[in-house]
């Protein structure tokens, strides 16, 4: 079975990834942990061309989309389609639903493109269980984001970036409500992980 961890930056994504994979050890499963973009050497090496801060030349939107999916090429042949072979329990922190959020959401690439390759890359396998980890933009920050001109561009931009990120998953949540469970991730750590608990008894049968 292949369990994946979705959401914005800072939501918490790493402690509930924990959580869940300590949650199915408990049970005496095989976890295999992982994360993308990454998870293999090469596919290690097309993140850190990803996210290269030092690198002046743009990258062209279309050659990042392009590089999250050879990565997870990668990654599917090298680590997640042998776990689920042997009957491993795979989870991984982002996958396809990060790229139609940041890619399609984010960037503005067209949600069809990115589902040609989904089916290209993916040939049909798709996880199991996604948990979105979603955190509203605080009231503060959205009165702040409204006055415009008291923030910077650069600040705007972002918002604005991880605003669209953030409804891009919610569309996809709300389009295949039977694969996620969308966690509110605004709460305490205690609290956020009760629902991740609950979630995982409800719909992981072991
Ligand atoms: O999940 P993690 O925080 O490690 O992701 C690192 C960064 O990679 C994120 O900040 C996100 O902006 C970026 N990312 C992306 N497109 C993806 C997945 C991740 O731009 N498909």
């Amino acid at each position: 079975r292949f369990i994946t961890l979705e959401g914005g930056e800072g939501v918490g994504k790493s402690t509930n990834l924990a959580r869940v994979v300590g949650w199915l050890e408990a049970r005496g499963l095989e976890v295999v942990k992982t994360r993308e973009p990454g998870g293999t050497p090469r596919a290690e090496a097309i993140r850190r061309l990803l996210l290269d801060p030092e690198e002046p030349e743009p990258l062209d939107d279309d050659a990042e989309l392009l590089l999250v999916f050879a990565a997870r090429a990668q990654h599917l042949a090298q680590v997640i389609r042998p776990a689920l072979a042997r009957g491993a329990w795979v989870v991984c922190d982002r996958f396809t639903d990060a790229t139609f959020a940041y890619q399609g959401g984010g960037r503005g690439i067209d949600s069809a493109r990115i589902a040609a390759l989904e089916t290209f890359v993916q040939r049909g396998l798709s996880p199991d269980l996604t948990l979105l980890l979603d955190m509203p933009m605080t009231a503060a920050q959205r009165r702040l984001d409204q006055r415009g001109e008291r923030r910077d561009r650069f600040e705007q931009e972002r918002a604005e970036f991880f605003e669209s990120v953030r409804q891009a998953y919610l569309a996809r949540a709300a389009s295949e409500p039977q694969r996620f469970a969308v966690i509110d991730a605004s709460g305490s750590r205690e609290v956020v992980g009760e629902q991740i608990e609950s979630v995982l008894e409800a719909r992981v049968a072991t």
